[in-house]
């Protein structure tokens, strides 16, 4: 199967569980999950129609933007664990954070993007100069080891908006592994009600959850972005 026709598999899923969940299909984006996967299989996607992309590592997104440079309106999603000390390298290239879990992450994200203005209105224009950034909140509490934990949410969502280099776009999630994909709704549920609890989508546009095994699920509970790798790109190789 090509990337092409998983790609067109999987818009039928989303559109699907959109209809099913009595939502807009474009209510719904799709971001195309490449880490591991070479720029061969990003190009075959962009061929395809796709234009976000979600990278996990700092070191592999910036190759891969450096190869990709030519293909102007591709964004890339930051969604794996950012540390500090490297959000000097994503703040340029990123179209979205989407994995921001500390205040200390906030600000240096801030002073990041605020120094690198002047590629990013060249990059995405001046519409898009500012860094879109989501919150990952750890929905399933201690045992998951990524994302703030809920009672920070809202200090975060604060301080992201005092940021003019940021815009606060939404919250993300990652519920724990398990075998069946209807184990994850009552975590997509949950992040959904924080988000109207802090004020809903006027405020918090984006929900990002919903992977490949479970992204209907994300979808019936209120997703607005789902991140999908394998069911587009085949299993991912090992890392190299
Ligand atoms: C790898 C990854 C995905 C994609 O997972 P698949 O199961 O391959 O669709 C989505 N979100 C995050 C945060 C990931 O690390």
């Amino acid at each position: 199967m090509s990337v092409r026709e998983n790609l067109e598999r999987v818009r039928e899923r989303i559109r699907a569980a959109a209809a099913h969940a009595g939502r807009a299909p474009d209510s719904v984006g799709l971001i195309a999950v490449s880490k591991f996967q070479n720029v061969a299989a990003i190009r075959e996607a962009y061929a395809a129609g796709q234009r976000d992309f979600g990278e996990n590592y700092v070191q592999e997104l910036c190759a891969k933007a450096e190869e990709l440079a030519e293909l102007g309106d591709l964004r890339w999603h930051f969604i794996g664990h950012l540390q500090r000390n490297k959000a000097k390298k994503v703040a340029p290239l990123a179209h979205a954070v989407h994995s921001v879990d500390s205040l200390e992450l906030v600000t240096e994200l801030a002073k990041r993007a605020e120094a690198a203005r002047a590629e990013r209105t060249r990059r995405f224009a001046e519409a898009g100069a500012r860094l879109d950034v989501l919150i990952e909140v750890s929905i399933a509490g201690e045992e998951q080891k990524s994302g703030a934990p809920l009672d920070e949410v809202p200090n975060l969502v604060d301080a992201v908006e005092r940021e003019p280099a940021l815009r606060l776009r939404g919250l993300m999630c990652v519920p724990p592994q398990s075998e069946r994909a209807e184990d994850a709704r009552p975590f997509f549920d949950a992040l959904a009600r924080l988000r109207e609890s802090l004020g809903g989508a006027a405020r918090l546009p984006e929900l990002s959850m919903g992977m490949t095994a479970d992204l209907e699920q994300a979808i019936f509970a209120g997703a607005s972005l789902v991140r999908v790798g394998t069911a587009i790109f085949g299993e991912r190789p090992q890392r190299a």
